[in-house]
């Protein structure tokens, strides 16, 4: 199977240049030349199977030149004991007989970032060896919180690869910040900078398109890379846990093998619902796909109008990481939809880079709104999401998976659609730890990992190991830059 751009058909890459590269250079994103299907009596086989297999076994079906005995070794290292503190990784927890909450935040860095990211350092490395690439990866993220963590902790001490992620100063929590300075490995760097998440994203992507540093880093050795959701090898991974949380709703019970269920996904850049659509395409027996968004819910009207419009008011909300009004991934979306229209996928996304707007055709508003369904919740919502999950269920929740379940019975609600839902969990509870107390009714909140105890006291809850660690480690980073001098801390850090 080969891949293509979305903007441009002509070219054809293996996976593991797909990987390697992580982005088409005119700017398109990688896509399967066609999306496989799940084999008769494959979610049979799954219900025997550990984890790290039903992650070898999906992957194994997108990557023509990866082993199956590769693969396993990858889900092996990736999804371990010592990394994961639920035996089943993605573990479904029952709410009530037609809710469940799919909990993805069990990793080194307690957020669903870790199911990917655990991941795409294997196959990167793997990729460069395929492709016999001599160069070493030089991996630029800007991060609003839980991706810089997650990859910094993917690629900590990884061959061929250096590390380095910079994030906006006063842009992300003190927990997040605390996990960024503190990370330990010797191939990465931290670097404050000091505007906002759009100036660090910026920085980056001019740093990306710079020809003059591309030669200068070429010479010395280097290439850039990605580690941000465009790149396939972060989607890939995450198509696994819907299959394996619907093979895992059978062995419950909750569902007979064949039934519908419905998924309802806390979404920012359309990463993690869109692997659930894949999902959805290998066959896998989903119903509706319903995207939550928080109060930048540009998404929300997408689904529902076809229109897609930035030129709206950037909100900093309780559920920070969905905080994204340009979501990076639809752009796959609209490629499959349109039965791969490269043209038509080019055209919308000009218009957006220049008027910040466009509107799809009507035949993709009908395939749209056959397949989703959207909505939104707002600050008090979400925080009454979580004190209603918590009294209601003895539930703790973070705030995005918050948004998720509100939009869920808000779904319900309007359609009296009762099927039984499957709520992507995006983070442990800890990580939002004041925003989560405060939904509970506590107020007189301490500052920094003060909040973990509490938490911990308030809720009976132990406090994940990777944030109960923070307190013994020293920052190793206190580099902060100006907007404009990204380019001198790449060079220094690569010195
Ligand atoms: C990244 C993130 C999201 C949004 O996921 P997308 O794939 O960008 O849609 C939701 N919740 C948490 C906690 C996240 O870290």
């Amino acid at each position: 199977m080969h891949y293509l751009s979305t903007r441009n058909k002509q070219l054809q890459y293996t996976p593991a240049q797909a990987i390697a590269q992580g982005l088409s250079r005119e700017g398109g994103l990688f896509v399967p030349q066609q999306i496989p299907s799940l084999e008769e009596g494959a979610l049979d086989a799954m219900k025997e199977m550990t984890y790290p297999q039903r992650a070898a076994y999906v992957m194994g079906l997108y990557l023509d030149g990866f082993s199956s005995e590769e693969l396993l070794c990858f889900g092996e290292k990736a999804y371990s004991a010592e990394k994961f503190d639920a035996p089943a990784i993605a573990p479904v927890r029952r709410l009530d007989d037609s809710t469940f909450c799919l909990e993805l935040w069990h990793g080194p860095t307690c957020a669903f970032k870790d199911m990917a990211l655990q991941m795409l350092p294997h196959l990167l490395s793997a990729s460069l060896k395929k492709n016999e690439e001599s160069r070493t990866a030089c991996i630029l993220t800007a991060t609003s919180g839980d991706t810089g963590k997650g990859a910094l902790e993917g690629f900590r001490d990884v061959d061929q690869t250096r590390i380095m992620v910079f994030y906006p100063k006063d842009g992300v929590s003190q927990i997040q910040e605390l996990q960024m300075r503190t990370q330990e490995g010797t191939n990465v760097g931290v670097c404050a900078v000091d505007g906002n998440f759009d100036d660090a994203q910026t920085g980056v992507k001019q740093l990306f398109s710079d020809e003059s540093l591309r030669k200068v880093l070429d010479e010395r050795g280097y290439f850039f890379s990605s580690a941000n959701s465009i790149n396939w090898g972060r989607v890939l991974p995450q198509i696994v846990y819907y299959i394996s949380a619907y093979v895992d709703l059978v062995g419950l019970g909750a569902v007979a093998m064949g039934d519908p269920v419905n998924v309802c996904v806390p979404t920012g850049n359309f990463g993690n619902i869109l692997a659930a659509y894949y999902a959805k395409r290998m066959g896998l027996p989903l119903g509706r796909l319903i995207c939550a968004s928080n109060s930048n819910n540009v998404l929300t009207e997408f689904l529902t109008t076809g229109v897609y419009d930035r030129n709206r008011p950037f909100h900093h909300t309780v559920s920070p990481s969905m905080d994204i009004l340009i979501s990076s991934n639809l752009e796959r979306l609209l490629y499959d939809l349109s039965e791969g229209d490269a043209d038509l996928v080019s055209d919308y996304m000009n218009q957006l880079h220049t008027t910040g707007r466009y509107e799809v055709n009507s035949l993709l508003k009908e395939k749209l709104f056959a397949c989703f369904a959207a909505g939104c919740a707002d600050e008090v919502q979400t925080k009454a999401a979580i004190r209603n999950s918590w009294e209601q269920y003895g539930y703790l929740m973070d705030p995005h998976t918050a948004v998720g379940i509100h939009v869920c019975s808000q779904y319900r609600n309007s359609t009296k659609d009762d099927t039984v839902t499957i709520v992507a969990s995006t983070a442990s509870p800890f990580k939002f730890g004041d925003t989560v107390l405060e939904a509970v009714g506590e107020s007189d909140l301490p500052a920094g990992l003060a909040l973990l105890d509490r938490l911990s006291e308030v809720t009976h809850h132990a406090i994940p190991a990777p944030l109960e660690a923070l307190r013994n480690k020293q920052p190793r980073f206190d580099l902060c830059v100006g907007k404009g001098q990204l380019c001198n801390a790449v060079l220094d850090f690569l010195n």
